[in-house]
């Protein structure tokens, strides 16, 4: 099928053996690509003995058929593998030039396994790929490596570099592209370290891929187009990034406070906001590939204790992380700390998270100046934080860089305390966007989502503010956000789409704005695959049951589809003040709706059997009966 190349290089650094595999076509057909293909190849080709920074384990980098499109919000690409945060399934999505570049070079991914002797980068161009000693790069900062790949190989190599973070494996390390977009989530920079792989880099010499129906293509991107240019959400993602609308998120309760003991922050909304971002430190608007959004920005802080040069600016994400979930308003501080985190390549949510949670620990006295090194843990002493708790962590230094290295689920359970006051769900700490106020169907979407807490996993999150409306594959519901009503059933549409999302690798701030023929028409014109909506439904469901499977071999349970206490106690001085969340019931609900049996947390055989999956529906429910 085109679209896809069919081809995958494989490396192990074992034995320093690089060959291309042929992925059978029906893989294609069944699980598309990104982190759905991905989920299919470790079912079938996977360790599942192999613990995570093993090196038997999987690194699978993986392209969606779409990658290399002109096309906005097109150049998305997966890792996943088991994850270093939770020991479970993990995946993880990144934007910028990589994705393109990898297909143009003619593969739809690479997969990694083994443990090079000595520190090793994989240098990828076109048919030739190799392995170059990078012990000159091991223990520098991202940013210090990405400059001296550019001068070395030419701007026009696209680069995947891990830090320090990723070396010393810390559970949430990251992995950066291009100095600037993230693979942060699940912490797959460990994963790359443990390999001891500094960086992957790859050139192609042409920019060609081959398509079913071009014209037909440029029949739907053109309609795609005229929809981004009169779409307010791109505009305003356009105009001031994806904090652009702190100010009236934190109104309705979406953005949490001093570690999610409370949602409305009135000065907060107003100095954290993309706007002010805007206004004070933006230089110039930055893009993925062939993306006429372009909501990145290219920053700098002139003076000031936490000034800092020309380079990538925040995402929302991070200035939650590292603002009001801290309880501090400082906006210049949460871009050094974002910055911090790029170089040094850690998630920002989970570091974020697992500092504020710190915080409280230390405030409630679970964690004391002895258990912490004599380093303070206040509420918004962010200059404590920049210098010393973020390089202690990424460094695993002292006893607090070791105790919150592997993320704060992990280091409540290591003290025995304030298990209650974490904020994740099966290892993976929540993103920044409230279920009590931003919406209820993110308490059941980041309780039942494969890889833990998230909010890019599927389109709840944008479903709940009403951005979705899908008649053709029966989703007409008016979603108000603080009530469980109609939320079970919107999660099994949600999950499906985001099995769509994550495996096709579109960026879901630009495919908001597709409509249901939109998707059908890119993958029948672009791969060939011949769906009706319903067809690319059941492949989203599929996606989103193997990931369950995955998880399931791994022991997982119903019992882990849950959040922590925190998560689902009312806000305590936010809007909408004392709104309980029934999570049982939507759980409940859900479980009946998508099919999953009530114990073990998976699709019963008749669920499988009708997502196409007789093969695995045997290989599970022989081994459960
Ligand atoms: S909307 Fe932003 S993140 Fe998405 S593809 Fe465009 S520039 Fe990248």
């Amino acid at each position: 099928m085109k679209g896809n190349t069919g081809t995958i290089l494989r490396v192990d650094l074992n034995s320093g053996d690089i060959h291309r595999e042929t992925i059978p076509e029906e893989w294609y057909l069944k699980y598309i690509g990104g982190s759905g293909l991905a989920a299919k190849y470790f079912w079938e080709r996977g360790d599942f003995d192999a613990g995570a920074t093993d090196p038997e384990a999987m690194l699978m980098i993986m392209n969606g058929p779409m990658a290399g499109l002109k096309m906005s919000g097109a150049s998305r690409f997966s890792i996943a593998g088991r994850s270093p945060l939770t020991g479970h399934w993990g995946d993880s999505s990144c934007g910028g030039y990589f994705a393109p570049e990898l297909r143009y070079a003619g593969y739809d991914g690479i997969v990694v396994s083994g443990r090079a002797e000595k520190p090793c980068l994989l240098l990828v161009e076109d048919a030739n790929a190799r392995l170059l000693d990078a012990t000159e790069y091991w223990g520098l900062g991202i940013d210090t490596v990405h400059r001296e790949l550019k001068a070395r190989f030419g701007p026009g190599y696209r680069d995947l570099i891990i830090g320090p973070a990723g070396e010393n494996r810390v559970g949430f390390a990251a992995i950066i592209s291009e100095n600037h977009h993230t693979f942060g989530r699940a912490g797959f920079g460990a994963v790359m370290g443990s390999k001891n792989l500094k960086a992957v880099v790859a050139k192609a010499s042409n920019r060609k891929m081959a398509m079913v129906d071009p014209e037909g293509f440029k029949r739907v991107r053109r309609e795609i187009n005229l929809k981004l240019k009169e779409s307010i959400t791109a505009d305003v993602l356009r105009q001031h990034g994806t904090a652009a609308n702190l100010e009236g998120s934190m109104f309705k309760g979406d953005v949490p406070i001093r570690n999610f003991t409370s949602n409305f922050n009135e000065e907060m909304g107003g100095t954290l906001t993309g706007d002010a971002l805007t206004a004070k430190y933006l230089t110039k608007k930055h893009a993925c590939a062939f993306c006429s959004v372009g909501c990145k920005r290219i920053i700098e802080i002139k003076e000031g204790p936490f000034h800092i040069s020309e380079g990538p600016g925040p995402e929302y994400e991070t200035i939650v992380s590292f603002g009001s979930l801290m309880d501090s308003s400082d906006l210049a501080a949460a871009c050094k700390a974002g910055r911090v985190c790029n170089d040094l390549g850690m998630d920002t949510i989970s570091a974020g998270s697992t500092i504020a949670w710190a915080m409280e620990a230390f405030e409630q006295g679970d964690l004391t100046l002895q258990d912490t090194g004599g380093v303070p843990l206040n509420w918004a002493d962010l200059a404590t934080v920049i210098d010393v708790v973020l390089p202690m962590i990424a460094r695993r230094e002292g006893r607090l860089g070791a105790l919150l290295a592997d993320g704060s689920a992990r280091a409540a359970a290591t003290i025995g305390k304030g298990m209650d006051y974490t904020t994740h769900s099966k290892g993976m700490e929540a993103p920044m966007h409230d279920p009590r106020g931003g919406g209820h169907g993110l308490a059941l979407t980041y309780a039942v989502s494969p890889r833990g807490a998230c909010h890019v996993a599927d389109p709840m999150l944008f479903m709940e503010m009403g951005a979705c409306y899908w008649p053709e594959i029966g989703f007409e519901y008016e979603l108000m956000p603080c009530t469980d009503e109609n939320k079970p059933e919107a999660a099994v549409v949600s999950v499906a789409m985001g099995g769509i999302e994550n495996s096709a690798c579109i960026c879901n701030f630009v495919d908001g704005d597709f409509s249901i023929p939109n998707w059908v028409d890119l993958f029948n014109t672009v791969a060939g695959y011949n769906w009706t909506a319903s067809d690319m439904m059941t492949a989203g469901r599929r996606v989103f049951f193997i990931k369950r499977l995955i998880n399931h071999k791994y022991g997982l349970t119903a019992d882990d589809d849950r959040l922590t206490p925190r998560l689902l106690e009312p806000a305590r001085d936010g809007e909408p003040e004392g709104i309980k969340i029934e999570f049982d019931a939507m759980k409940s609900k859900f479980y009946s709706l998508i099919g999953f049996d009530e114990t073990l947390g998976i699709p019963g055989p008749e669920s499988l059997v009708s997502a196409d999956m007789k093969e695995e529906a045997q290989a599970v429910w022989t081994q459960n009966l």
